[in-house]
């Protein structure tokens, strides 16, 4: 990653400090950017009387802010690097500062897969059948089937989408995708979201009917297999970094949700669950932890509320209980199963295993709204 190329805009924090003349400020930065914290504590203490203290626990997502621990140690404002603000109150006052990468990648290498990706959006709006009733092993293929279980389209518009850093890109290149024939739209999420087009790895809220296809401008593979999880449209990625187009596999997504599926069929004759509650304050689930717990009890099972601020096998594994019921990051249970000796599931994963939601249904991505 070319990090001269990143912008990271302090001058408002810098400003925000001189004003209100704040003595102590913790800085809070995503991993990816971790190499670059003591260049900006050198930068916004050389501009300010304010003393800078690195906020180290890793940290991925606005979900993670510095909350009222750093109180006790007098931190007065909480500097929040490369993630935009959330439906969250952290306790303590917090600015986001954005950072921004001036990659601007080629549209060519992308328009095949863009092109393919409108015929099978295409394809499947004219093949959309009224719901017919499934026997049991239909509606389990349906369960894991990455793009058979989709709402209806209205329409197959493609849908423009990018993580943070790239987001200033989204307007031009929807000039550039117009110009080649595409009705593109950029989508507007609920209120996780601070930007429109912007997509988290918990949250894909702005997702709707008339989207047939997508378009994410990024980097990883972590917000595509989310948003092709929780939608099952084709998804093409165009990397700002490298300039390198690709798409997400649908057999990729298959292959999750067959182990998925796995994992839901080996918590059915489960009688005992851990319940982890996360105790990051974008994370933190209490309500649908308990609501869980509660199922469990109505079906003779027993559940165990766990809080943690962080999650990992070593914390949990050792417990006396069957299986897991993840109510904190979505992503730790999708993304981080294998490495758990026991079954960690979602909750509405629990709810299929329990027959309180149908496999007909299909998969549902576990969205903080
Ligand atoms: S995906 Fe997980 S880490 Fe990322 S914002 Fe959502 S809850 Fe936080």
């Amino acid at each position: 990653m070319d990090m001269e190329r990143h912008d990271f805009q302090l001058k408002d924090l810098i400003e925000k400090i001189q004003s209100n003349d704040h003595r102590l400020v913790a800085l809070q930065v995503p991993e990816g950017l971790k190499m670059q914290a003591l260049e900006m504590m050198d930068a916004i203490e050389s501009e300010t009387s304010a003393k800078i203290v690195l906020a180290a626990d890793p940290c991925y997502g606005a979900c993670d802010l510095v909350h009222d621990k750093m109180k006790l140690m007098g931190v007065e404002l909480v500097a929040h690097m490369g993630h935009s603000q959330m439906n969250i109150d952290s306790g303590m006052p917090t600015q986001f500062i954005n950072v921004t990468y001036d990659g601007d990648p080629e549209l060519t290498p992308v328009l095949p897969l863009l092109e393919q990706h409108r015929a099978m959006a295409q394809q499947r709006l004219q093949q959309q059948s009224k719901q017919v009733s499934l026997s049991d092993e239909e509606a389990q293929e349906r369960f894991m089937d990455a793009v058979g279980r989709l709402a209806p389209l209205t329409d197959t518009k493609l849908g423009l989408v990018g993580s943070i850093q790239h987001l200033h890109l989204l307007p031009d290149f929807v000039e550039r995708l117009e110009k080649v024939g595409y009705d593109v739209t950029i989508p507007i999420g609920g209120a996780r979201l601070s930007f429109p087009g912007q997509v988290l790895g918990c949250n894909y809220s702005g997702d709707d009917a008339s989207i047939g296809h997508y378009l994410f401008l990024g980097s990883g593979d972590f917000h595509p297999i989310g948003l092709v999880l929780h939608t099952g449209k084709p998804l093409a990625m165009l990397d700002p970094y490298t300039g390198d187009a690709e798409e997400m596999s649908l057999e990729r997504i298959e292959r999750i949700l067959r182990q998925r599926f796995g994992l839901i069929m080996s918590c059915q004759e489960a009688h005992s669950f851990g319940i982890l509650i996360g105790e990051k304050p974008g994370q933190m689930r209490r309500t649908l932890a308990l609501r869980m717990k509660k199922l469990l009890e109505q079906y003779g099972k027993k559940g165990y509320l766990l809080a943690l601020e962080h999650i990992g096998p070593d914390l949990i594994d050792f417990y006396p209980v069957d299986a897991f019921v993840n109510t904190a990051c979505p992503r730790i249970a999708i993304d981080d199963a294998v490495r758990y000796r026991k079954p960690l599931i979602t909750p509405f994963e629990l709810e299929v295993a329990l027959g309180e939601k149908q496999w007909e249904h299909g998969y549902q991505f576990d969205e903080i709204p």
